[in-house]
């Protein structure tokens, strides 16, 4: 894959974005940052390209997304590595975060993609001479904001089942994500070149918070934001303006309850994928683990020493487990919470401090904070850092209702041996997934919508919901039995009334002497219209 070479910085006048590697804080390049017009002739392009690929056939946009696919299995070793370099994370954690989870929607789209759009019938109730169905037909432009965290995953997801179903893309990329984000739009391009489609179908717009407001009011069709709660009520604030609907993926807090009868290996290795994969950058971070009395210190026990021997630094330059935080700033929203947590009687097993054995880029330690409670401001705002969060629970009910003490309510996890329990847990809830016996799963089953509740969201992305939430679901109703006369309503007479109200109780009386009698009524008023209009005519 070709990556933008990196200009030397400049210090012109024009506004520019720095990119800067997040490990090392090497210079990568430098992007304009794009202002209203900008992003409305990125609209503009996109939308004329549209036109065309809204006539395409599945099978045609299928033989896209299999090319994609084939250009990502190539290109996966280069692909992982710029999203190391924008976002800190280490190969490991960007091959099983951001390829894997592309490359399983890619499949799943091209298997499943037509089934869940094509027209679907519906009952027409007691209008049996009517068929119905729903025809999912394209939106037009559908606009995209996305966050830093996992700068592949987040420029694809959204954009695989958008192209699917027939519109034009616009993605307005994270500043911290520009310059990775700007390669991967180079190898969409190369692929819809391939295969003769115009490339500028898909358009990436470079800029911060402002460009993202710009996206908003350019006309696109809907909007799918992922981000912060925060900027998630100002997209929606302005998406009201215009009435443009938007999907919003926010924040999370999951939680993660081990009961006295888990597996604690497995729950201990769920811990450590949920807590430390991105170095804890993921919405579905497992930000808080309730762990029954019974077993607390022997979970504690399984996880402090692999915690203890994780290995940290500049992730393309070494063998390293966990690498540095895409922002720096976010160093100092984690120590807060540390701080505050140890302050009110939280115990620091290892960590809880900036790595400063690693000067350049911002490492926080790999953290265990332990006992834990709900008077400490780290069970309720998310960290987005490495740092395990261990709360001790007496029960089930405990640990539900410390699971539910919380604004999140995105993904959750469930470790117990006891199916009937882990149903019991998993329905009690206030999330949008609940996977059992495992971490994250969810979102690797591309079946399944995904999304949250309270302020983890506003709709669904993934499955047949995420792809129709790119599609008008238009109700179109058809002939089944041609019947060339309509309803003649008016002019309104005396039997009109009568005709409809006797109709209304044929139709939803119980019991068939009471419709038996409505339609004799029924036919009485049908007799005196007819009679009447005959009368008039003559
Ligand atoms: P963010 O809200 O700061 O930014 C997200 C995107 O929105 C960026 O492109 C940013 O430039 C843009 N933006 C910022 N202010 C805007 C505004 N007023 N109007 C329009 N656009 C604006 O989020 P982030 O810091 O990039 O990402 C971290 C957040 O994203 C976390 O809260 C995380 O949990 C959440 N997230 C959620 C999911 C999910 O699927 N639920 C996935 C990943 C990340």
């Amino acid at each position: 894959m070709d990556m933008p070479v990196a200009p030397p910085p400049s210090d012109g006048p024009e506004p520019v974005l720095l990119c800067r590697d997040a490990a090392t804080g090497e210079h990568l390049g430098e992007v304009a940052i794009m202002g209203p017009k900008e992003v409305d002739a990125a609209v503009a392009r996109a939308r004329q390209a549209q036109v065309a690929w809204g006539e395409t056939s599945f099978r045609e946009r299928r033989a896209v997304l299999r090319d994609l696919l084939r250009r990502i299995l190539a290109d996966q070793e280069s692909i992982a590595r710029a999203a190391c370099r924008d976002s800190g994370k280490t190969p490991v954690d960007a091959a099983m975060g951001e390829v894997f989870p592309v490359c399983e929607k890619l499949r799943y789209t091209i298997a499943s993609g037509e089934r869940d759009l094509r027209p679907s019938p519906r009952r027409s109730g007691f209008l049996l001479h009517k068929s119905a169905r729903v025809e999912y037909s394209p939106l037009g432009v559908v606009g995209v904001i996305a966050p830093w965290n996992f700068p592949f995953h987040n420029l694809l997801c959204p954009l695989i089942p958008a192209l699917f179903a027939g519109n034009a893309v616009v993605t307005k990329v994270s500043e911290l994500a520009t310059w990775s984000s700007l390669g991967y739009l180079g190898l969409i391009r190369e692929v819809l070149r391939g295969r003769g489609h115009d490339p500028e179908l898909v358009q990436v717009v470079t800029g911060y918070g402002e460009t993202g407001q710009a996206l908003i009011r350019s006309g696109v069709e809907t909007i799918f934001f992922t981000g912060s709660p925060e900027n998630g009520r100002r997209v929606m604030a302005t998406a009201a303006e215009s009435l443009t609907p938007v999907i919003l993926e926010l924040g999370g807090k999951d939680p993660m309850i081990v009961c006295d009868d888990a597996s604690l290996d497995q729950a201990a290795d769920a811990a450590m994928l949920g807590v430390f994969t991105a170095c804890g950058q993921m919405c579905v971070g497992a930000e808080r683990i309730y762990v029954f009395d019974s077993v607390y210190d022997e979970f504690i026990a399984r996880v402090c020493g692999r915690v203890e021997a994780l290995r940290q630094g500049p992730p393309l330059r070494g063998e390293f487990d966990v690498g540095a935080m895409t922002m720096p700033r976010q160093i100092e929203i984690i120590q807060r919470l540390v701080d505050d947590a140890v302050a009110k009687g939280a115990r620091l097993l290892t960590g809880g401090k900036r790595n400063e054995g690693l000067p350049e880029g911002s490492y926080y330690e790999p953290t265990i904070l332990v006992d834990v409670d709900h008077r400490m401001r780290i069970t309720q705002e998310e960290q987005f850092g490495p740092v395990m969060v261990i709360v001790r629970v007496q029960d089930e009910e405990e640990a539900i209702t410390l699971a539910n003490d919380c604004p999140y309510g995105l993904g959750s996890s469930i470790f117990t041996r006891d199916r009937r329990r882990a149903d019991r847990i998993a329905a009690r809830l206030q999330t949008g997934m609940a996977v059992v016996n495992d971490y994250g799963l969810a979102y690797m089953m591309q079946d399944l919508p995904f999304g949250g509740v309270k302020i983890s969201g506003v709709g669904k992305i993934n499955g047949r919901e995420g792809l129709r939430a790119c599609c008008n679901a238009k109700a179109v109703v058809r002939d089944r039995i041609p019947v060339r006369k309509g309803i003649a309503v008016y002019p309104v007479r005396a039997a009109t009334e009568p005709l409809i109200s006797e109709t209304i109780r044929v139709i939803y009386s119980r019991g068939p002497v009471a419709k038996v009698r409505a339609a004799g009524r029924a036919a009485k008023a049908l007799y005196a219209l007819a009679r009447g209009r005959k009368r008039e005519r003559r």
